[in-house]
């Protein structure tokens, strides 16, 4: 009926309407801070434009920043249009949607569809050696230069949109300067170091990454923008997104067709290092796409006026700030709570006795999954994560030591990987060695060296050492790559069969005779072993998604593009991160511990922010204070009843008892932040009221609470 039909124009209000209703001809802009509906306004616009504009759901692309964000968009848009319709509308990362089309019209810009994407520890194995040549040369000069600094610098390079002949050209630029009258070096000019050798380094890493056919994250999206300019049918989209750096500004503008645009930000909430690129890109936009329109909102629905008021505090001290006004009609609720402890230990038993006194009090409205403690950095978590336990409190960590960075996920995705890219250098030396088969470091370079200079894959040179077409190799050696080549060689036939993913695994498991291999080098094998279990889970998901047409290719892709079942469960666990696995069974009955960075977008009734200190706060290695405080203000509007911010007057830093202040960032609006004592009493805690209740509930609640407790 009509009335269902649009049910998803109910409840919002004048700005969000005008926002969902706007024109789908005319580019749009919806500036707004946290908790203001953005992501709502969104997703609602997508079901207008399909159900009321009748546009194709595979005609709407929707990108985001994080998987999370793509998933929270998945999961309201199939409530308003039904899973089907959902399935249809490309959604994802800006990532997993350059990926789906790179393997499909890789060959248009000359290269190979096969590609096999190279993680953050895969590209470090690849830097690593690279770095090694400049080693004396920079101890010489008394330069520290680590593979983590040169990624991050090759990365910001990429996230620019250069080439690494454009960064070499630019450093050249930038530090050969002052120039005489000519325009030639004065004999003051000088030369920095590390941008040179960094802008090397980058040179060789691309060589070597090209050659093992491989792309990192970064290039997902260089290449992406190469994709959509040179190959403009490749795709026709209407575009809708969510914050962007340079480059996927410059993907969004090419992919962006009949200015059928809407881009949603909040530059308050940058904290990913390029808000600078952010409000240029707004700024970008509105020439790009002449008569682009703004809207803003200005009403929060998450938090009460008190957690709002204290978040703007904070964030109002950043001077470089755009003025954006923020309110809510919400009751004032229960003021923030700032506690001080005397050490970390303390700290996390202030954190769990909380949550175990208010959920004790407040049974059957506030459970453990209503709590949320979000840390600066995943260190934080150890002493957290032992309290919660200690207290019988269930917990699971977010965002955390990821699980496709473990070392047993690790092991078994690099056997897969050679399956599917037998170029790839980073899996073959993982996998030859993995269960440990002698292999030295000198004889692993020699075969990579071998493969360099006779043009073959590692795997077929393996094959041909076995097999004993090759002479002049050590019987040893021989001997030792055996069990690796028949393991390699039975996934293959299987891969070649289209096995399931899930199988493969199973197959892998035994033939490698893993869980021996655990059980022998990991004290905690058990859990590792869990996770082996897991992802097998994980990836008979990803094939019955992919069976389902559910998978980020809809089925017209699917049909098409070269993906094998294999490809899409590595593509999968490349792209995916821990907050996928987020609505598993159990999972909402447990206390989040998560990042600040990984909690952007979300929400929760309370939220416990532990080290609220200077050093941590801005954490002591930034080079942007800013960003810092906006991380500290992401981290307080993700609050939607109750708020604790605490610091420990000492902390333990790496092995050390260190005195510590309170963050600037507050104490700089403490005036503002009321400090009520160091508790709160239980019978505060009774009025705190979950979100399980719609908010007419909450707010009849929050309002008796607030008229008995308002004091400011
Ligand atoms: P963030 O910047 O943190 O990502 P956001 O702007 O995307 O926030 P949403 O997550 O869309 O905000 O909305 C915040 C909360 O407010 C959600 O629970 C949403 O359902 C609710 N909400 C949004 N608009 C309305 C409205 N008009 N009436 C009632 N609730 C609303
Ligand atoms: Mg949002």
């Amino acid at each position: 009926s009509e009335s269902s039909a649009t049910s998803y124009l109910n409840f919002l209000n004048a700005a969000q309407l005008k926002a969902v209703q706007h024109s789908p001809q005319t580019p749009l802009q919806i500036l707004a801070g946290p908790g203001s509906g953005k992501t709502k306004v969104l997703t609602s616009r997508i079901a207008n434009l399909i159900l009321h504009h009748h546009l194709p759901a595979s005609s709407i692309c929707a990108v985001t920043f994080t998987n999370k964000a793509a998933n929270e968009m998945k999961v309201r848009l199939t409530k308003v249009i039904g899973k089907e319709k959902t399935s249809e509308v490309r959604m994802g990362t800006f990532h997993a949607l350059c990926a789906l089309f790179l393997r499909k019209y890789a060959r248009s810009i000359r290269l190979d569809g096969n590609f096999t994407i190279c993680d953050a520890e895969e590209s470090k194995k690849i830097v690593t050696p690279l770095l090694k040549k400049y080693k004396d040369d920079l101890a010489a000069k008394d330069i520290s230069l680590k593979e983590g600094t040169v990624l991050a610098l090759i990365s910001r390079a990429k996230a620019r949109g250069l080439s690494s002949k454009d960064f070499l050209r630019e450093v050249q630029a930038k530090n050969h300067g002052p120039k005489d009258s000519n325009g030639l070096l004065t004999s003051s000019t000088t030369v920095n170091d590390i941008d040179f050798v960094v802008a090397e380094i980058y040179d060789a890493y691309e060589k070597t990454l090209r050659k093992n056919n491989s792309l990192d994250f970064d290039d997902l999206l260089l290449f992406g923008v190469k994709l959509f300019t040179t190959n403009l049918d490749s795709v026709k989209w209407c575009q809708h997104v969510q914050d962007t750096n340079v480059t996927q500004y410059d993907l969004m503008k090419a992919i962006a067709y009949a200015r059928c645009v809407t881009v949603v930000g909040d530059p308050d909430q940058s904290i990913y290092g390029w808000r600078s690129a952010e409000v240029g890109n707004l700024a970008r936009m509105r020439k790009d796409f002449s008569s682009t329109e703004q809207i803003f909102l200005e009403e929060n629905y998450r938090s009460t006026a008190s957690i709002l008021r204290a978040s703007l505090a904070i964030v109002a001290e950043d001077k470089t700030r755009i003025q954006k006004s923020l309110h809510t009609s919400h009751p004032v609720g229960l003021i923030p709570v700032l506690r001080s402890s005397s050490s970390e230990q303390m700290e996390a038993a202030f954190f769990a006795g909380e949550i175990k006194r208010i959920v004790a009090h407040m049974g059957g409205v506030l459970n453990w999954g209503d709590f949320v403690i979000l840390l600066r950095f995943n260190a934080l978590s150890r002493t957290i994560e032992s309290a919660l336990q200690k207290e019988g409190i269930p917990s699971r960590v977010l965002g955390g030591h990821k699980f496709f960075e473990r070392v047993e996920i690790k092991d078994l995705l690099a056997y897969l990987q050679l399956v599917d890219n037998p170029q790839f250098v980073p899996a073959f030396v993982r996998a030859i060695n993995t269960p440990a088969r002698g292999m030295g470091e000198k004889s692993v370079a020699e075969l990579l060296a071998r493969a360099d200079a006779s043009n073959l894959t590692l795997v077929d040179l393996a094959e041909k050492i076995h097999s004993g077409t090759t002479s002049d190799i050590k019987p040893a050696v021989k001997r030792k790559i055996g069990p690796f080549v028949s393991s390699i060689r039975i996934l293959k036939q299987m891969a070649s069969e289209n096995a399931r993913p899930s199988d493969l695994i199973r197959r892998l498991v035994e033939l490698i005779s893993y869980e021996d291999h655990l059980r022998k080098t990991q004290p905690d094998w058990e859990s590792r072993w869990e996770n082996v279990q897991e992802l097998i889970t994980f990836a008979s998901d990803v094939q019955s998604d992919w069976q389902d047409g559910l998978a980020v290719a809809t089925s017209e892709d699917a049909q098409t593009s070269r993906d094998t079942p294999l490809r899409l469960f590595l593509q999968a666990s490349m792209l995916s991160s821990e907050g996928d696995q987020q609505s598993k069974e159990g999972e909402n009955e447990k206390v989040t511990i998560s990042t600040c960075h990984a909690a952007k977008g979300l929400e929760w009734p309370v939220v416990m922010v532990p080290a609220v200190e200077e050093g941590t706060f801005p954490f002591y290695r930034t080079d942007d204070v800013e960003e810092e405080r906006r991380l500290l203000y992401v981290a307080c509007t993700r609050a939607q009843s109750l708020l604790y911010l605490s610091y420990a007057t000492q902390r333990k830093v790496s092995g050390e008892t260190k005195t510590r202040d309170l963050s600037p960032f507050v104490s700089s609006v403490i005036r503002r932040i009321p400090v009520i004592g160091n508790f709160f009493t239980v019978s505060l805690a009774h009025s705190i009221v979950s979100s399980h209740y719609s908010w007419k509930t909450r707010q009849s609640y929050l309002t008796r609470i607030g008229k008995s407790f308002v004091k400011f």
